[in-house]
Order: structure tokens, then sequence, then C-alpha cells
């Protein structure tokens, strides 16, 4: 069995994670977490709330995942957010096109329907699974679609990213925020993409774990204070051909990375990872090229942790420029606008008519209305906008152009995005924690005591001579303190030794006979297995010490 396989077969059997509805026969892209697998995801999301909502004091927000269509026609997501597919025209299974021709080492970014189709077909590529013919290449939407309410129902989706629940509500956040520019929010929820080919495991599912946050900056500084602080964190970036270690500060110096704010958060990123375990030999950052970047994305860095498989992609860093809350203000007629007090400025804006709109849209004339007040002012003719989903032409003299003069500055803020999975970030740690203990054989999960499930286990040497009775209620002092521990007495001291260490419990507290005499017990260290004698009394706080990383007990 390869490492990946050992993994998975240890997250089943001891309950970390397991694929979904599996007594019908299962779903792709679908797994449920066990007691263990969820204690690890909410420890890991904790560390990130607290390395990025706390430390960054962002404004943390929840919002729903079954989210209105109209929401993701503005973000661009509607037209744009697809992979393209091609099925077999014999067995009629779906595949995805650009790994098709990755996988022939063939060009697989940023092509039409048509130029995909083409390559496929130059190259003689087959279906797969049975050999036969494929059929036409054309883009499948990956959000899924829903309908909401009986009567006059509203057309919706599963939100593919929580990013847009942010940027939706830009002005509630912006207020929050005290009106002060830089200031950043973030959300920590499911998002759903209708994979072509979902993978096995936790690596690509079509409903998963996200960690998001969306920075708003003044486009003229793309800052974040605090940036000096992290100038020295040294990353390991590929781009282009180049692949090089720089400390962040020369990165931004040199133009590698495009901005003070991008580059503060891949460093944040980076220490993130390094606290929850992931040994920082395996962390990179890759550029996107240009034709690999999203929609919305001037520049994008993925943070990539090594597994067995290779370099896989864990967070994606983006500079989301204005792009999300100028198509919101197109398609909302809200102004998504953030202000500074420097200096005065001349802004232009649209004025409806609407003695002209009036007859012209008659009961659509107020959301046209609405629409062009939050448009940029052409430099003159027509104007386009979307209303109910139809595009519409607003004759010139339907519309003014005021010029007013104002003291300061208005401008849509631009957005810096580290968007986390926190599925395949679980994953990774998971592989990269695994190993095989020399002599043994057996298996151990060298988690961190920050992220590990479960802290300690309380063990009785016998389950007698009131050694039982001792351990349990130590145990139960230890949950009262939040210690997440169990007590077990169950077969030998080694075998709960190695039960333990399979699903990472830092810390075995072994009640024997001296602990009767002396009130002391051992503690085992998981990883070297040495065992030191402490007091009873000490014993609660120098496991919560060292569990919160304040003491090192060996
Ligand atoms: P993206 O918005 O595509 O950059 O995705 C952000 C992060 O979400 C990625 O870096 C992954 O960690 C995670 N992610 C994206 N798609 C999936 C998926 N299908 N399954 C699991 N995690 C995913």
């Amino acid at each position: 069995m390869g490492r990946a396989e050992k993994v998975l077969e240890l997250a089943k059997r001891r309950g970390f994670f397991w694929p979904s509805f599996e007594i019908y026969g299962g779903m792709a892209g679908f797994y449920d977490y066990g007691p263990l697998g969820t204690a690890l995801r909410r420890n890991i999301a904790e560390v990130w709330r607290r390395k990025f909502v706390l430390e960054e004091g962002l404004l943390e927000i929840d919002t729903p995942d079954i989210t209105p269509a109209v929401v993701f026609r503005a973000s661009g997501h509607e037209e744009q957010f697809t992979d393209l597919m091609v099925t077999c025209t014999s067995c009629g299974a779906a595949w995805r096109v650009d790994e098709l021709l990755e996988e022939r080492g063939l060009p697989h970014e940023g092509l039409s329907a048509e130029e995909a189709e083409r390559l496929l077909r130059e190259a003689g590529i087959r279906c797969p699974s049975c050999g036969g013919e494929l059929g036409g290449v054309r883009p499948f939407g990956l959000m899924f679609s829903l309908e909401v309410g009986a009567a006059g129902a509203k057309r919706a989706y599963l939100r593919p990213e929580t990013a847009q629940g942010i940027f939706i509500n830009f002005l509630n956040l912006y207020y929050q925020a005290r009106s002060r520019i830089p200031f950043g929010a973030a959300t920590i929820g499911k998002g759903y993409r209708n994979e072509i080919s979902p993978r096995k495991g936790l690596i690509r599912l079509r409903e998963f774990n996200m960690a998001e946050a969306e920075i708003f900056v003044d486009p003229e500084t793309k800052d974040w204070p605090g940036f000096e602080a992290l100038s020295g964190v040294p990353l390991r970036l590929v781009h282009g051909e180049a692949e090089e270690v720089l400390p962040v500060g020369e990165a931004v110096s040199r133009g590698i990375i495009g901005s003070r704010a991008l580059g503060y958060f891949m460093a944040k990123t980076k220490l993130f990872l390094e606290e929850i375990g992931i040994p920082p030999e395996k962390i990179r950052f890759r550029k996107h090229r240009k034709e690999e970047l999203a929609h919305y994305s001037s520049e994008t860095w993925d943070a990539e942790i090594e597994i067995s498989q290779g370099w896989l992609e864990v967070a994606g860093l983006s500079d989301r420029t204005d792009y999300d809350l100028r198509r919101h203000e197109e398609h909302s007629g809200e102004r998504l606008r953030a202000f500074v007090q420097e200096g005065v400025s001349r802004v232009r804006r649209i004025r409806p008519k609407m003695g002209v709109l009036g007859p012209m849209f008659k009961s659509e004339a107020q959301e046209v209305a609405r629409a062009l007040r939050g448009m940029e002012p052409p430099p003159s003719g027509p104007i386009r906008v979307e209303v109910g989903g139809r595009s519409l032409e607003v004759p010139p003299e339907a519309y003014e152009v005021v010029e007013e003069e104002v003291h300061g500055r208005s401008f849509i803020p631009h957005v810096i995005e580290p968007s986390f999975g926190l599925d395949r970030i679980l994953y990774c740690l998971l592989e990269n924690s695994y190993y095989e203990r020399e002599g043994t054989g057996y298996r151990v999960l060298a988690l961190r005591p920050n992220v590990a499930p479960v802290k300690a286990v309380f063990l009785p040497l016998v389950a007698k001579d009131g050694l039982d009775s001792l351990a349990r209620e130590w145990w139960r002092r230890a949950l009262a303190e939040g210690i997440e521990s169990y007590y077990d007495d169950s077969g030998s001291i080694g075998r709960r030794y190695a039960r333990a260490d399979e699903i990472g419990v830092p810390f075995a507290v072994t009640f024997d006979y001296r602990t009767k005499e002396d009130g002391t017990v051992t503690v085992r260290d998981r990883d070297s297995t040495q065992q030191v004698r402490i007091p009873l009394e000490e014993l609660i706080p120098t496991l919560k010490d060292a569990i919160a990383g304040r003491r090192k007990i060996f």
C-alpha cells in the first residue's frame, strides 16, 4: 500500500473520514467526517481563525450557502465558472478536457471549446475508461442550481465560494469597520462545486469546507499594516521558470509579488500552515500563468503542500482587483465605495431622467434607474444595463452626467483574497504526520497538540486495585478543565499506547502502583515514547501548558 492508501485506510478505520452514502453505493465527491475528523477540522479552523480573524482584526461573518442567481450573474460565475467537458459516445463517461490534455503534455489552459476539441482530435485521444470515441467539447457550469420557494420560485445556486457573501455585504462591513480602509472580512463555511471528475479522498469534493478572507485595500497603496513585521519571512516561490526562496519583503520590492498586502497574506499563510504542523520545506507558492488566472483575478499564487502525489494546491491567494465590487455596483445599483479624506476630487455621476425612463421602460424603469446610478458614466452615447437577466439599451436622452466636487477621494476598494480549502489541508496534514515506528511498524500520527483531536489519554496500568477509579477520576477532572481526552483500560498497556499513537494523541497519562504510594503519574510523549513522572497536583496545569505550546514537557 502506498502512503495515500495507508492514510485513507487509517482515516476510515479510526473514524476521521469516509465516503458518504456508502450503504447506497456512495456518491463520488462527498465525504463524511467521523468524530476524530470533525474535531481535527475544527481545530485547524480554530488556528486559522486565530491567525486571520483575531490577529488581523478581520470581521467574521456567516452568510447563506443558498444564494440567488443574480449574485452569480453579477460575479461572472454563471457565465465563466465552467470546466470544459467531453463525454464518451459509447459508455457515456464524462471527462474534464484539461485533464485529458494535461496527461498527454498538451496545452490545456485558457482554451476555447473549439480549440480544445481540435487538440483532442489531433492527438487521437479516446475515452480513458472504454476506449470509445469522444463527443463534442462543451463548457459545463460547475454551480449546483436549485429553486427557492413554491409559488414564483426563484432561481438560486449553492455558492461555489463564500467570498460573494462578503462582497455583497460590503457596505455593512465597511460601516462595521468604522469606514476605514484597509479592513478585511472572513467566512468559514461550505462551498459547492459540481466537479466533473471528483477524486478519491478529500482532494476534490463536490461539497467542501472553505476558510476565506477578503481584504479591502486602497488601490493606490495595496498595503496592510504589519507588513514590515513579516517582511523577513522566507517564501519558496515558483514563478515562470524560476524557483527561489526569498524574504517576502524582497519579493515585493522586486515586483515578483504585486503588492504588500498580497505578500503579507502569503507570509501569513506560510506561518499558519507551519503552526498546524506542515513542515516548512513542504510549503511553496506557485504563481499562476496568465492563461490560468480565474476570470476575477489579476494575480494569483497557489499555496501548495507536498504530499505523496506531488504538490497540491491548498489555498489560492489572489488580487481580485475591484472586479467583484464593480460588478455588484453595476448589477445592484448600489455604490460600493470607500472614501478617504485626502485632497479634493471631482466625480462624474449618472443622473437618470425619470421623465424619459418612465414611459420608455414602464414597470422596469426604477430598476433601470438603479442600475444606471451604479455605473461609471461613459464618454457619450447609449448605455447598456442588465435588468432581470436582460440587457437593455438606455439612450443618451434618458440620462445626464453631473460633475460634483468632493473633498476627499472615493474609490472602489481592491480586494486581496486568501482562500483556503480546509479538507485538503486536513488531508495534507494527515499525510505529512503519518509514520510507522521503527521496529514494530506501529502507525503514528505526529499531530501537534494544538490540532490533535484528542490531547491526552488516561490509562490505569491494570484495571484493578483502585488504579482504574483513580485514573477515571483524573480523566473527569481533565475534561472539566477542557482537555479533550478519554479513558482506556482495555488490553495491554502497549496496545493502548499504540491505539492512542495511531490517532495522534500527544500525551498518555499512566496510573501505576507508585501513584498510590507517592501521588505521581507518568506522562508519555507520543513521538519519543519518553516518560516523565510528575506529581498529580501538577498534572492538569502541565498538560494545559503543553497543549497550548507554553511549556515543553519533553
Ligand atoms: P479556488 O477558489 O478554486 O482557488 O479554491 C480555493 C481553495 O478551495 C483551493 O485552494 C482548495 O484548497 C479548495 N478547493 C477548491 N475546489 C475544491 C474541491 N473540489 N474539493 C476540495 N477542495 C477544493
